[in-house]
């Protein structure tokens, strides 16, 4: 499998005026392209400076992130999506001018990327809403669509943060599976931070466990289910339940 994305001893802390806050210390991990991994670990261990750093809103302090070998934005390193729990759809454009808006921004919008986009919206079941505006799509359309948006760009790689968590829990199971279902179909590689531990175990392929802050990594859990199973039906698996239980004894024991 190639390597997409690798953390060498990356560490991170946060600087204010009342001192420092150590928020990450010695992550190593590697990402394999066309893997989906999950990282969960308790409140306030770090997990969204983890993503801010991945996506490089934040710089690594100690350490590196590599991404196909070479430094992050690195020209030609390759491109991320961001995916987070509020949407960012603009109200004022409809769905078909939300969903170009990235190619729109990069001046590539050429007619076979809005046939791409538009195939995208007819197989997720947008394509009958794309002179819409967001207000009038339930919470998992929205998520669909934004989650479309971001595939418009082309990603290497898609970080999602906690993307499903503002949604009510049957809205939230349904799009985890919606969601979770375009990325494998798309063959992306994602990284999903969660402290909702059922959700990792259903779409992840490995869930990295963090230790309270500042988080370090605890343990890698390899998860696996018959390839043919969608995020909702592994959760009707016996092995879910083992996953699930292993996950809350090594965060619970320590
Ligand atoms: P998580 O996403 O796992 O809940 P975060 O990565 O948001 O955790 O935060 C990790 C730690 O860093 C927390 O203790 C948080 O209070 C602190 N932190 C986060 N952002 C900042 C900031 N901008 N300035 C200072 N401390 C911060
Ligand atoms: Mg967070």
């Amino acid at each position: 499998m190639e390597k997409l994305l690798e953390l060498r001893s990356v560490g991170y802390s946060y600087h204010t005026v009342q001192g420092e806050t150590p928020a990450l210390t010695n992550i190593n991990f590697t990402v394999y392209k066309g893997e989906f991994v999950a990282v969960v670990g308790p409140s306030g261990c770090g997990k969204s400076t983890l993503l801010s750093l991945l996506s490089g809103l934040l710089e690594p302090e100690h350490g590196s992130i590599l991404l196909y070998g070479q430094k992050l934005f690195h020209p030609g390193s390759g491109t991320i999506g961001y995916m987070l729990q509020h949407d960012h759809l603009f109200e004022w454009r409809t769905v078909w001018q939300n969903v170009l808006l990235g190619p729109e921004i990069q001046k590539k919008l050429t007619p076979a990327k809005k046939e791409a986009v538009a195939d995208m919206l007819k197989t997720y079941g947008l394509y009958k809403f794309r002179d819409a505006k967001p207000s009038q799509l339930s919470g998992g359309m929205r998520q669909r669509a934004a989650l479309i948006r971001t595939l418009a760009m082309e990603p290497e790689l898609l970080l999602l943060d906690e993307p499903f968590s503002a949604l009510d829990y049957q809205t939230r199971l349904t799009v985890g599976d919606d969601i979770g279902t375009i990325i494998k179909k798309e063959h992306k590689t994602a990284v999903l931070v969660t402290h909702d531990l059922s959700e990792a175990v259903s779409l992840a392929s490995r869930v990295i466990i963090l230790t309270r802050r500042p988080g370090t990594i605890q343990r890698i859990l390899p998860v696996t289910f018959d390839s043919n199973l969608s995020p909702l039906l592994r959760r009707n698996t016996p092995e879910f339940k083992d996953y699930f239980n292993e996950i809350w004894k090594e965060m619970n024991e320590k």
